[in-house]
């Protein structure tokens, strides 16, 4: 949905509430306390009461709405203008969209990466692995990884990253501390389900992978890029999205907030073909 439908949708505070009871209490009101159902909603307000329990609550007790005072048709258009944002979306640029300040934006934008969160099934068939760098000097880079013309131009702390994409699949990414063997291989066990191929570059951390799995590997230091099935050019692909939403949008994120970055452009990547995302967006931001 475009921030055009969204407006027509819901085109009022109002609006927005009913719908957001519906899709989190499909419209019997149930007390985040203590579960009862048993309410009597309170006059010219949107808050119940309880009473099983004598507290008051509204559908945003317990959810990343919780105490806002934002209008809720500022929230779907930025949850609307964050989907549709392929290279991410700063938040000096959703402060300007939607009338807020950038402070706000920024707290919104938080809030916001809590539902973009994706706990994933194992992945199967034909898994790409591989590590990047986010900033960082290209000099303490492996030799594998080292970019021409890169020598000495980045001079902030670099940050490793290693994810692994399904083709046709599913994506996930983390900042890793190593980019040794034991790091890069406990994840690829947790994450890929056994039997499945595993196609990486031939960075010895790879080593040992085909106990489990079928390995496939291509050798970028011989300068080859696609050997057969043995490629990793679904992940660089993902990799150069992060990355221009990183530099480009981000101006560098802070590397305690890396992760949060890379959760949200591995939502938007594996929902790319749902057009239900604002729904589910909405339900996991209820159920936080
Ligand atoms: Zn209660």
């Amino acid at each position: 949905m475009n921030i055009i439908q969204i407006y027509k949708r819901f085109p009022t505070q109002q609006s927005c509430i009913d719908h957001l009871e519906r899709v989190r209490w499909d419209n019997t009101p149930t007390c985040p306390y203590c579960k009862s159902t048993r309410q009597t909603p309170r006059k010219n307000t949107n808050r119940y009461h309880c009473n099983s329990c004598n507290t008051s609550y509204s559908v945003m007790v317990g959810t990343i709405f919780h105490n806002t005072k934002l209008d809720f048709q500022k929230w779907f258009l930025a949850i609307t203008l964050v989907l549709n944002a392929k290279k991410g979306l700063s938040a000096r640029q959703l402060g300007r969209d939607i009338e807020v300040t950038k402070d706000t934006a920024w707290y919104m934008l938080m809030r916001l990466r809590k539902a973009m969160v994706e706990y994933g099934e194992l992945l199967q068939g034909i898994v790409e692995a591989d590590e990047t760098y986010i900033g960082g000097k290209n000099k303490n880079r492996h030799k594998h990884k080292k970019t021409k013309g890169g020598q000495g131009r980045n001079t902030k702390d670099k940050d490793a990253v290693f994810g692994l994409v399904e083709r046709g699949g599913k994506v996930m990414a983390q900042k890793v501390n190593k980019v040794d063997g034991r790091t890069l291989k406990t994840i690829i066990n947790r994450n890929v389900e056994e039997g499945a191929t595993v196609s990486t570059d031939e960075w010895r951390s790879y080593n040992g992978l085909d106990g489990k799995f079928e390995h496939l590997i291509v050798k970028h230091g011989a300068g080859i890029y696609v050997d057969g099935l043995a490629h990793t050019n679904t992940m660089e692909g993902f990799w150069s999205l992060l990355k221009r939403g990183v530099i480009g949008q981000f101006h560098n994120v802070s590397s305690k907030y890396l992760n949060k970055y890379i959760n949200e452009f591995c939502y938007r990547y594996n929902n790319r073909n749902n057009n239900q995302i604002f729904e589910l967006t909405l339900q996991k931001a209820l159920n936080i």
